[in-house]
């Protein structure tokens, strides 16, 4: 990606973030970050935003927030960035995976099904082994910029007493098709559906600060309540402490640089939809190279533009030889992962999240990209899946 093009247009007013920072010293919490959470709030559809240190803080203080803690197991994806499960197990819970859908490689509403059927039994009971680790949430994980299916993962987490946080850090903007409010379907954006989202403003995100930034987003004013206690050391009051906290605020800079972005968001979105059709365009003829699908119950804002390939590895080495530079989201699997070595998983028990981290390749990917820029790396890529290199 190429943010210094962003950062270029918006410079001035950018500059003037940082001046007015230095020449009032105020940097930590301050009408800047009020003013942004408010507006972010407002862009979600949501009651509250409230503003923290970085995406993983989000997370980790949405599930405290919601009363999620030790004991308590949580319902994710393998195929996901590790701060999804990092937040997990460091509010003290455990993450129980369920693999992701081929189509959109996020979390598979029948797989989800089955498990739950499994763990709770057919008449509720709980009945795997591990029972020390009771389901109480599901994290769903909006991955690329594609909302996950949340209708029936919402019906189900009713159903079996579960909350919903989503995880929602590569998804700013993106909407779902929801049957579940009122008698009509309703496009909602994503942030808005569980009981609280998180989300990241990391430089790379689709909203980008200029260093770590994250929100909470939420409807549900006990949860702000407690998110905005928590993230200032569980203060309510200056040096009246209600619990134990963190140091996880936004701070003014990046509330202020947030600002400015915000207005950009819903523009540069678009542009990324644009430019992941005339990828589609580029690339969709060829029958080795499989280009993202949008669900019909999706509008996607294309965080990363993901194409998946059999040869990867020798696809990835190519454009990189050619000075094309390109990610892999995500290599391995969670559940293969060293980090994750106690859960005691094995190749083969998420076959589908395994398939994908073996399959996909981020192409160069940003609103500002040229139809040059997007040819010449497509040229790059079918000069390889046509075995002329
Ligand atoms: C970026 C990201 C995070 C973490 O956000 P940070 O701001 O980097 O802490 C969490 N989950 C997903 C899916 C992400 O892409």
């Amino acid at each position: 990606m190429d943010l210094p093009a962003q950062h270029r247009a918006l410079e001035k007013e950018l500059m003037a973030v940082f001046s007015h920072a230095l020449g009032t010293a105020s940097f930590i919490g301050g009408p800047q970050v009020q003013s942004f959470e408010e507006e972010f709030a407002s862009f979600c559809g949501a009651r509250h935003c409230v503003g923290v240190g970085s995406g993983t803080d989000a997370l980790r203080f949405a599930l405290l927030a919601a009363g999620v803690g030790p004991g308590d197991g949580v319902i994710t994806v393998p195929m996901t960035f590790i701060a999804t499960t990092e937040a997990i197990s460091q509010v003290g819970a455990r993450p129980i995976f369920v693999d992701v859908e081929e189509s959109t490689s996020n979390m598979d509403p029948n797989r989800l099904e089955d498990l739950l059927g499994r763990i709770f039994g057919d008449r509720g009971f709980l009945c795997h082994s591990g029972s020390s680790w009771k389901p109480k949430a599901v994290v769903p994980v909006h991955l690329y910029g594609h909302p996950a299916h949340m209708d029936p993962i919402l019906e189900l987490a009713q159903r079996y007493e579960l909350l919903v946080i989503e995880d929602a850090c590569q998804a700013h903007g993106a909407e779902y098709l929801s049957g579940r409010i009122g008698n009509r379907s309703t496009w909602r954006k994503v942030g808005t559906m569980g009981a609280a989202a998180a989300f990241s403003f990391y430089p790379g995100k689709n909203l980008g600060a200029c260093g770590e930034a994250g929100a909470v987003v939420t409807d549900d004013d006990e949860i702000a309540r407690r998110v905005r206690m928590i993230r200032d050391h569980g203060q309510s009051q200056k040096y009246y402490h209600e619990m134990e906290g963190y140091n996880g605020r936004l701070d003014a800079i990046q509330a202020g640089i947030l600002r400015i972005k915000l207005r950009h968001l819903p523009g540069w979105n678009q542009l990324r939809r644009d430019k992941a059709a005339v990828y589609n365009e580029l690339l969709g003829s060829m029958d080795n190279c499989i280009v993202p699908g949008e669900a019909p119950y999706a509008r996607c804002v294309y965080h990363l533009y993901v194409i998946r390939v059999a040869r990867r590895d020798q696809l990835h080495a190519h454009l990189m030889r050619k000075g094309i530079g390109c990610g892999l989201h995500y290599p391995l699997p969670l559940h293969l992962q060293r980090a994750y070595k106690h859960l005691a998983h094995k190749e083969g028990d998420f076959p589908v999240a395994e398939k994908l981290a073996r399959e996909v390749i981020s192409l160069p990917f940003f609103p500002e990209i040229t139809r040059e820029q997007q040819q010449a790396v497509a040229e790059a890529v079918k000069e390889f899946l046509s075995g002329k290199v």
